[in-house]
């Protein structure tokens, strides 16, 4: 049986201490960001900055 929370995303939980996991990013990972960083357990993070824009280059020579 799957407990499910109100909006019907199943209930994940870390697997270290049992807190109920909302970023998935972290649910994904099966832990929490601390018990993670504890762990030893690198979470691929999602940053705003994009990796490669051809619009704009290194910001150096203009
Ligand atoms: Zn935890």
């Amino acid at each position: 049986m799957t407990a499910n929370t109100r909006d019907g995303a199943p209930v994940v939980r870390c697997g270290r201490c049992g807190r109920r996991l909302k970023n998935p990013v972290y649910i994904e990972a099966g832990f929490g960001r601390t018990c993670a960083a504890k762990l030893g357990i690198v979470i691929p993070q999602k940053r705003k900055t994009a990796p490669a824009d051809p619009a704009a280059p290194d910001g150096e020579g203009r």
